[in-house]
């Protein structure tokens, strides 16, 4: 066996293999977006049954075959397990797994992502923000990682300084009261538009710690609807599974 290769990241996804491996997908700080076999890991007694489980985040050893790695060791820091105990919140963060994988690399520098991932999730287990804001902000800035997030500082015609205004769907940018098309489908008022710069800008490890009212959360998740519907360019179950679980701005828990 190859030397092994020291990484930190987070298990995305899990699929069974054969008759007792598991494949597992990981958002990694060295190698990007990166799957890896576990030999035996659905056999209760391997050391690796209970480490290769969704959104467990830690250190792993991989070890580089021909074609794929073998993941040999994991040293799990959080288990998020909370999450697993929640239809919900876990739901929400199959959604985040799911979106992530969509957007991420092998070989690519995905530390923004894998940190944002991580505070999503926290703040997923610790229940003091609404799912659906957790939902909003993760996804605004994941689009925004991915260079998918129009800046909501200016209008985007006359460049005046945005206070309220719209989000025209044809310019998929935002406009001014001033500018914009009678009869707008997708207003935002002064709040969300702060928010949305908000959510652009701020430091990842602060992002998760507001609240809104349900109007403004409405209009937040409008907009990533139609960024994210723009962006990506086929079905995500994990994350249509949440306009089933979760109400458009459920009041909060
Ligand atoms: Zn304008």
């Amino acid at each position: 066996m190859s030397e092994g290769i020291e990484i930190q990241g987070i298990i995305l996804s899990v699929m069974p293999v054969g008759e007792a491996d598991r494949r597992v997908l990981l958002l990694t700080r060295e190698l990007g977006k990166v799957s890896a076999f576990a030999r035996g890991a659905r056999r209760p007694t391997s050391p690796l049954c209970g480490v290769t489980r969704p959104f467990s985040f830690g250190a792993f050893t991989l070890h580089q075959g021909r074609s794929a790695y073998t993941l040999s060791k994991a040293g799990i820091s959080e288990y998020f397990e909370d999450l697993a105990h929640d239809v919900e919140k876990s739901a929400c963060a199959m959604a985040f797994c799911e979106l992530t994988a969509y957007f991420t690399r092998e070989n690519a520098d995905e530390t923004g992502t894998l940190a944002l991932l991580y505070y999503a999730l926290r703040a997923l287990q610790s229940g003091k923000m609404k799912k659906r804001l957790v939902q909003a902000a993760f996804e605004c800035r994941l689009l925004s990682e991915n260079g998918l997030m129009p800046a909501f500082s200016h209008c985007a015609r006359c460049k005046k300084t945005l206070e309220s205004g719209v989000f025209s769907t044809a310019l998929m940018q935002p406009l001014c009261t001033d500018c914009a098309p009678k009869n707008s489908l997708y207003p935002l008022q002064k709040s969300t538009v702060y928010t949305l710069e908000f959510i652009r800008t701020e430091e990842v490890n602060r992002l998760f710690s507001f609240d809104l009212s349900d109007q403004v959360l409405s209009e937040l998740l409008a907009v990533s609807e139609i960024l994210l519907k723009s962006a990506v360019d086929r079905e995500l179950p994990a994350r249509q599974m949440l306009s089933v679980l979760l109400s458009p701005a459920e009041p909060h828990q």
